[in-house]
Parts: C-alpha cells; sequence; structure tokens
C-alpha cells in the first residue's frame, strides 16, 4: 500500500515537472501588423504580403516553436536566442523571426520619410548625408549574393554601420544592434518585382517609417 502510494507520489511529482517545464516554454507570436495587407501597395502589393508575412514569416515562428521546447532555448526572447545559438535550425529561424519583426514594424503607408533628431545627425556625420546614406545602402543591398539583409546598425554608443548578412544574419551577432533591416530573399520582392531586386530597393524607401527606426536609434 505504502509501496502504492510512493508510486503515485512520484508519478504525480514527474507531472508536475513537465507542466512547469512546459510553462516556461516561451510560445513565440507573429505580431500584428500596423497596417492593413493592402496598405503598402502598389510598391508592396497585397498578394507579397499575404505570402511574406502570412506564410514565410509565420513558417519561421512556428518553426522556432517546435523546435525550442526543453532547449536552453526555450524561455528566452529572439534576442537572447539570436545572440546565444550556434548556427543551425535554431538559430536561422529565430534569425528570420527578428528579422521579419524589425522589417514588417518598420514600414508604414504614411511613414516619416526622413530620420530625425539624434539619428538625422548620426547619419549625416558618418555618411555625409541621408541621399548618401541611402546610396551606399542600396549598393549593399543590391551586392548580396543570394538571399540575405542588408542592415543599418549601431554600436551602444551610436556610431552606425551598413552591413550585409547572408540567410538569417542578424548585426547583434557581432554585437551590434539592428535599426534598419532590409530583406533581400527573392520572396520578399519576386511577385512584384521578378529579377528587379534594385527597383525593388528604390521603392523601399518609400514605406520605411523613420519614426521607428528613430525610437531604435534613441533606445540602444
Ligand atoms: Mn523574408
Amino acid at each position: 500500500m505504502k509501496k502504492h502510494l510512493l508510486f503515485a507520489a512520484l508519478a504525480w511529482l514527474g507531472a508536475a515537472t513537465l507542466t512547469a517545464s512546459a510553462q516556461t516554454a516561451r510560445k513565440h507570436e507573429l505580431p500584428k501588423l500596423p497596417y492593413t495587407l493592402d496598405a503598402l501597395a502598389p510598391k508592396m502589393s497585397r498578394e507579397t504580403l499575404e505570402y511574406h508575412y502570412g506564410k514565410h514569416y509565420k513558417a519561421y515562428i512556428d518553426n522556432l516553436n517546435a523546435l525550442i521546447p526543453g532547449t536552453p532555448y526555450a524561455g528566452l526572447s529572439l534576442e537572447e536566442i539570436v545572440v546565444k545559438a550556434p548556427d543551425g535550425p535554431i538559430f536561422n529561424n529565430a534569425g528570420q523571426s527578428l528579422n521579419h519583426q524589425l522589417f514588417f514594424l518598420g514600414m508604414s503607408p504614411e511613414p516619416q520619410t526622413q530620420p530625425g533628431g539624434a539619428l538625422a545627425a548620426a547619419i549625416d556625420r558618418t555618411f555625409g548625408s541621408f541621399e548618401q546614406f541611402k546610396a551606399q545602402f542600396a549598393k549593399a543591398a543590391t551586392g548580396v549574393f543570394g538571399s540575405g539583409w542588408a542592415w543599418l546598425a549601431t554600436d551602444k554608443a551610436g556610431n552606425l554601420s551598413i552591413k550585409t548578412e547572408a540567410n538569417a544574419g542578424n548585426p547583434l551577432r557581432s554585437s551590434l544592434i539592428p535599426l534598419l533591416g532590409l530583406d533581400v530573399w527573392e520572396h520578399s520582392y519576386y511577385l512584384d518585382y521578378r529579377n528587379r531586386r534594385a527597383e525593388y530597393i528604390t521603392n523601399y524607401w518609400d514605406l520605411v517609417d523613420w519614426k521607428v527606426i528613430d525610437e531604435r536609434y534613441d533606445r540602444r
């Protein structure tokens, strides 16, 4: 009898432990967009948003949620996973989840069209002018071979730099803070621009909301 009670207690403890670890696994969510799926058209069409936001981005988050339970990454934020995970499926899906969050939440149908405040001054100081920054950034983004990202990044002190990354790369991997990330994977532009990446990049400037990018710089 006593033995049975002991087994019952152990079974209950085991179940309770499993429940506790399941609760500490963070569920990453697809963020709601602050605009409708057709709001960025014609520069970024509804169909592109349906696939890019609704399928590609969602798949990265779903994959991540399936991969992390029972790993050291279960309770971590996207940023923490991107810094800590070795190259591999968990890093790839966390990186892409974070990259797409920065990309989609950094655009608006009614954007602030230029940087302001401290970021505007830093861009002028670093690149000469906003126009020169855009030209250098576009050249970097155009030159990414295959799938990847172009980034405007900063360090803690506020020093800016343009970086390019392959695949799911993010400046956090080299201790920099991402401010602006442009997706140059073909899935981001092929429906609207076919192979014309340069035209996609030119039109992207009309969608960037510098109010959001200013805030990221001020929060760094
Ligand atoms: Mn993408």
